[in-house]
């Protein structure tokens, strides 16, 4: 079978994943399928970069080496069920697309050593009779290979499909795993796995990296009076106002309930804090009304947490200081920018 006949680009990263594989002692196991899937497909530049590391080291990857991969970029504790179920899934259905494979290439190995061995038998002195016979056995042959083959395209085209919508529903779970369903902010769980990656890199950089914690003030009255729907609304509008306030290279994140975080890279902590101080004048100065009556909500005010990474710190601890600066601002009375206080090392 001609593999470059089929358009599919599954078929194409298939095609490219398994030598690959095979070339560094890889098992070929659902696991590790997803890992080399995903490297030659291009979509993770830094899985990328820690294959290419780890091959430059070792050829012959071991099988350590391989889960620390599959572990570091396809976390299964942290992500949710979805997103994993339908990672096995696409690793069974590539298992299948795999075996097609070879069960094809087994095929056409065996049809062609029964053609040689009808042709074997043709010679000279054969009777037309013979001759006829041997013709119509090879055209039998022939045809029924032809068939099996077209049968198996037709099978693999089919698993192909399914493999690439499989996997682009997959990376919209994944992006969704990652994602606040009220505001569309980045969540939590994106949050806590950008300031672990990116304290790890400033550990080894130096390069300064700050967080900004904010929480709205008082926000229980607001529900209270107005209930949680006009609630919700003004999470959205908070949440709009913070975006629009940062460079699209910086992470804002709903971290919880009325609780914003934000990551900054290459920001020195004075200019974190001047990216809270206008937040801060940002939200006050609004004046938000409510959908439904148009009824003014009032002022509505946000306290503040500055932080800026110290090299070697850990992320926990990193937060920490972010969390207690806000808490600071919450005991000056709100409505304000606090500064966090040193690490404790
Ligand atoms: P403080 O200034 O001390 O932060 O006061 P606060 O009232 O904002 O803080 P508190 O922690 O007492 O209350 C937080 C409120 O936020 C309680 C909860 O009703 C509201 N809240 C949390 N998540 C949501 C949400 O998703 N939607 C709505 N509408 N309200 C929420
Ligand atoms: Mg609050
Ligand atoms: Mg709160």
């Amino acid at each position: 079978m001609d593999y470059n006949e089929l358009s599919d680009k599954a078929a194409e990263y298939m095609r490219l994943a398994l030598p690959l594989m095979r070339k560094h002692g890889v098992p070929m196991t659902p696991d590790n399928y997803t890992v080399w899937y995903e490297h030659v497909s291009g979509g993770n530049q830094e899985l990328s970069l820690s294959i290419q590391d780890m091959v430059k080291e070792t050829p012959l990857l071991s099988e350590s080496q391989c889960k620390t991969l599959f572990k570091r970029f396809f976390n299964i504790e942290k992500e949710r069920e979805e997103v994993y179920q339908m990672r096995l899934e696409l690793a069974r259905l590539l298992k299948e697309v795999i075996n097609f494979i070879y069960s094809s290439v087994m095929h056409t190995d065996k049809t062609n050593q029964r053609l040689n061995d009808l042709m074997s038998r043709i010679n000279r002195d054969m009777s037309a009779a013979e001759i006829h016979q041997i013709v119509d056995d090879i055209l039998a042959e022939t045809r029924q290979a032809m068939n099996s083959g077209e049968l198996l395209t037709e099978r693999l085209n089919t698993a192909m499909t399914e493999v690439e919508k499989l996997k682009k529903e997959f990376d919209v779970s994944k992006q969704e795993a990652k994602t606040d369903t009220l505001t569309g902010l980045a969540n939590r769980k994106a949050f806590d796995d950008v300031v672990s990656k990116v304290t790890n890199d400033a550990d080894d950089s130096g390069l300064d990296v700050c967080i900004i914690f904010a929480d709205l003030d008082m926000f229980k009255n607001i529900n209270d009076k107005h209930g949680h729907l006009v609630g919700d609304q003004v999470l959205r509008v908070v949440a709009n106002a913070l975006k629009d306030s940062v460079k699209g290279r910086d992470l804002v994140a709903r971290y919880g309930g009325e609780e914003f975080a934000i990551v900054l890279l290459n920001t020195s902590l004075q200019n974190a804090k001047n990216v809270a101080e206008n937040i801060r004048q940002e939200i006050a100065s609004k004046r938000i009304q409510r959908k439904d009556t148009r009824e003014s909500l009032g002022v509505i005010t946000m306290s503040f947490g500055v932080a800026r990474y110290v090299s070697s710190e850990g992320s926990e601890s990193f937060m920490q200081r972010a969390d207690r600066a806000l808490y600071m601002s919450k005991r000056k009375g709100r409505n304000c920018v606090s500064e966090a206080p040193p690490p404790i090392i």
